[in-house]
């Protein structure tokens, strides 16, 4: 997507990351084995043969989205996502915990 076709607003140092989740508790596994971590995303990985979707799931791929989601240090697939809002790095931290605390407590 370039500029002139974006219709999401873009991050800036106040907002620089999306308030997104989806790296953390949702995945796109297609047929051919490939893993995205959203709808929007291009898939980061594609599971081997006899490789365990749950070292997919927490490989260095996916890990990688998370960490620029956390840094805002985006990608441009992020960057210009249409999907989620803007935030700053710190709230969406305390998203991600607070999610996943919710999550474990069932
Ligand atoms: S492309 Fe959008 S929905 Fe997908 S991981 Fe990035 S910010 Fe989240």
């Amino acid at each position: 997507m370039t500029a002139a076709t974006r219709y999401a607003a873009a991050p800036d140092a106040a907002r620089s990351t999306r308030d997104c989740t989806d790296p953390w508790f949702f995945v796109l596994f297609n047929a051919d084995r490939s893993l995205a971590p959203c709808c929007w995303h291009p898939a980061v990985a594609t599971l081997a043969p006899g490789e365990s979707l749950d070292a997919a799931l927490d490989g260095a791929a996916i890990r990688e989205v998370r960490r620029q989601l956390l840094t805002g240090a985006l990608n441009a697939h992020c960057a210009d996502c249409p999907a989620r809002g803007l935030t700053d790095p710190a709230s969406l931290a305390r998203r991600v915990h607070a999610e996943m605390a919710a999550l474990q407590a069932g």
